[in-house]
């Protein structure tokens, strides 16, 4: 990965602390039932735990961060990994106790960088995969209970499987509501995905006050 700006961040101890207690809780729970019951149920139920003990674990150790987005300065809260900024959209990854900003070639190894979509959104011509000029589409394909539809993604005769589609949750005037997002491997196709359909944030102004 290259990086760009990059700006401190700051470990939140309370979330830290709530998440191993959570990962402790987990862990016990597992050891109870494989000690109580060992049918199919009861190791089938531990495993369960076993796999929530990991991911509460996780959470303490490497998302339990606050920092200030190196695009827009805007802070950010449950920072660790790859974040996209909640206002300004770019993405950065926190590394070394920096909150470090992607440049544009950057290309992770998953489809990772998601943006908003629908059907007659504008695709740039640039791979999803790679970041190179295109050469052809791969049709995907998203059905849930609120929306349905194709959508055809561009990508170079090199690689295929650069994206996918699928949900986010957001919140809008109290109600969660689940819309579709396109998530793409290249960074540079991402921003210019931002940039045709009118969706990158503005960093040129200043912070709203956190
Ligand atoms: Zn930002
Ligand atoms: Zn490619």
């Amino acid at each position: 990965m290259h990086y760009l700006r990059s700006t401190p961040v700051r470990r939140l101890w309370m979330r830290t602390f709530v998440a191993l207690l959570a990962a402790v809780l987990m862990l016990a729970l597992a050891a109870f039932l494989l000690y109580h019951d060992r049918t199919v149920p009861g190791v089938l139920g531990a495993l369960i735990f076993l796999i929530c003990f990991l991911a509460a674990f996780f959470t303490a150790i490497t998302h339990s961060f606050t920092g200030d987005c190196p695009a827009c300065g805007a802070r950010q809260k449950h920072l660790g990994g790859i974040h996209r900024c909640d206002r300004c959209l770019a993405y950065g990854e926190v590394v070394n106790g920096e909150y470090r900003e992607l440049a544009v070639d950057c290309v992770h190894r998953s489809p990772v960088f998601a943006a908003r979509v629908n059907e007659q959104c504008f695709m740039p011509e640039l791979c999803s995969a790679c970041g190179s000029p295109s050469t052809r589409f791969q049709k995907l394909r998203i059905i849930r209970k609120h929306f349905a539809f194709d959508l055809a993604v561009p990508h170079c005769d090199l690689h295929t499987g650069g994206a996918y589609l699928a949900t986010e949750h957001v919140k809008r005037e109290n109600v969660w509501s689940e819309i579709p997002v396109v998530r793409v491997a290249s960074y540079r196709f991402y921003c210019e995905y931002l940039k045709q359909n009118k969706l990158a944030g503005d960093t040129s102004k200043p912070p709203l006050p956190a």
